[in-house]
């Protein structure tokens, strides 16, 4: 029997559309589940998605990737290569698959979100392969966690962290339930297609394949490029999506929810993949700055994307481009000091060859971030633990749940906060301000790590009763993973201003 070719075929087998007769259409869409820009379904037949496949075709493509995947680590299991790695190699691992699995799981959700109540036939199609899509990413980073579990308990967090109240668990579930879950279909195509997968997914996934491969790390290179793959492929759902909805005269509202949901994204992912590829990745194995990539990666392409589309750079774009020399090496630095709230060893990246790298690919950073490492080096170096360890939770912000932190000596302070219903929000930068004034009703519930402490739901209000709250017990806690080794390599700090350093660090610190 001769078969069709498929686009001959394609656009009337995928047109599932049909005229309801035993509930409305409004019933069928719900606007807050579906659509709240309010288009009809005549007005969505438009949508016309990039990327065209058949489930045959699907399932053929995904499970040859999946054989790839899992035979480049059959045949590599017993090289030994996580006994044999450098330790923040190991690290970067733990981070990932504790950060990332649950959240690839809670999008099998979002797909399927998408699935039903997207309006467009075409939408709906994409969006089915998109949650298999993600079902497999979770299936897979999940199996591939559980080998190096008899390694360290902490990749126990590959399948624990999201099921538990630790600060990075809470960050990502209050982005993920903002643009992801907690929204129409439209908006989410926006927010979770659009500003999270086309927009950041390669910065952590083709990132850090990069290094994984300079590493040897082909295991997780081939496992996370494979992931990308499909990332790639379903992030096109947005863009289809964005176009209906600007032809109809949305470009306001479809703006403003770019604009949120790439911060949020941003604040996120920064103190992720930040130190993973400044300070984790053995000096001689980067393949690029985190800021290198970054302007090349997310800046060029998602600055392309928003220009083909008609749309405008976010309001914010000079402050996103400034902290890219700035919020990972904050972020860092305050994760070091709360290491024992992470599921992974934090390692510090800051001996006198690292640094010379960080200050040549961020000019100004010894004189930013360095004086404060000379301050925590030397306490190592002279056994003061005491000094080596927070003494209180830090000031989290109320909307991407990071701390409020900024660069040291220049503007640290808490400088942005909003009131609303009796009680005050604080926030770490403008663009969180904004976010949280544009609609404080779907904000103001949400308390942060700071705010529960001070409400009293963690009990006893002590670090010990903090750590037990987040579900880090002893033996996950993370640590200085090289003993503080790094410290006594810096026995003679390069840096001037030693009095001064200490009179601003104590503020700090
Ligand atoms: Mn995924
Ligand atoms: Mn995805």
């Amino acid at each position: 029997m001769g078969l069709l070719n498929r686009s001959e075929w394609y656009d009337i087998a995928r047109d599932t559309n049909w005229t309801p007769t035993y509930a409305s259409v409004d019933e069928l869409f719900p606007e807050d589940m579906s659509d709240t820009f309010g288009l009809t379904l005549e007005q969505w037949n438009a949508y016309d998605e990039p990327y065209k496949t058949t489930y045959r075709e699907y399932v053929q493509v995904q499970s040859k990737k999946d054989s790839d995947a899992y035979s480049v680590k059959a045949a590599l299991a017993r090289s030994n290569f996580y006994d044999n790695t450098n330790v923040g190699w190991q690290n970067v691992l733990k981070m990932h698959f504790g950060a990332v699995c649950g959240l690839e799981y809670s999008t099998v959700l979002s797909a399927g979100k998408m699935v039903r109540f997207g309006k467009a036939p075409g939408w709906r199609n994409m969006a089915t392969f998109g949650s298999l899509d993600e079902m497999r990413h979770a299936q897979i980073q999940l199996y591939f966690a559980h080998e190096f579990v008899t390694k360290s308990r902490q990749f126990d967090w590959a399948a624990k962290t999201y099921q538990t109240n630790s600060w990075v668990a809470i960050a990502g579930r209050a982005m993920i339930d903002d643009g992801s879950m907690g929204r129409d279909a439209a908006s989410m195509s926006i927010m979770h297609t659009f500003a999270l997968e086309q927009g950041f997914t390669n910065l952590q996934f083709l990132g850090l394949a990069a290094d994984a491969t300079a590493m040897g790390d082909h295991s997780f290179a081939n496992l996370i490029s494979s992931v990308q793959t499909d990332e790639a492929r379903h992030a096109q759902i947005g863009t289809a999506a964005l176009k209906v909805l600007l032809a109809h005269g949305h470009k306001e509202k479809a703006q403003r929810i770019v604009d949120i949901a790439f911060w949020r994204n941003w604040r996120l992912f920064v103190v992720l993949t930040g130190p993973s590829m400044d300070y984790f990745t053995p000096l001689e194995k980067r393949h690029q700055s985190f800021k290198e990539f970054i302007l090349e990666f997310i800046v060029v392409q998602f600055e392309r994307a928003l220009e083909d589309l008609g749309l405008d750079k976010p309001w914010y774009w000079d402050q996103f481009l400034e902290s890219t020399s700035v919020y990972h090496h904050s972020g860092h630095l305050e994760m070091w000091f709360v290491r024992q709230t992470l599921f992974w060893d934090h390692k510090a990246g800051v001996t006198p060859a690292e640094r010379e790298w960080l200050e040549e690919k961020y000019p100004g950073w010894n004189d930013r971030w360095g004086r404060l490492w000379d301050v925590i080096a030397e306490n190592a170096r002279e056994g003061r633990e005491d000094k080596l360890f927070p003494a209180a939770l830090p000031v989290i912000c109320n909307i991407c749940s990071i701390t409020c932190g900024g660069v040291p000596y220049d503007g640290h302070h808490i400088g942005h906060w909003s009131d609303f219903g009796g009680r005050r929000y604080y926030f770490c930068s403008e663009p969180c301000k904004w976010i949280f004034d544009v609609e404080p009703e779907r904000y103001h519930g949400h308390m942060s790590l700071t705010d529960r402490l001070l409400a009293g739901q963690i009990q006893p209000a002590t670090i010990e009763g903090t750590l037990q709250y987040l579900s880090i017990m002893p033996g996950e806690r993370g640590s200085d993973p090289e003993n503080y080794a790094w410290a006594h390599q810096c026995a003679s700090p390069t840096l001037i201003h030693k009095a001064d350093v200490h009179g601003h660090a104590s503020d700090r610190l």
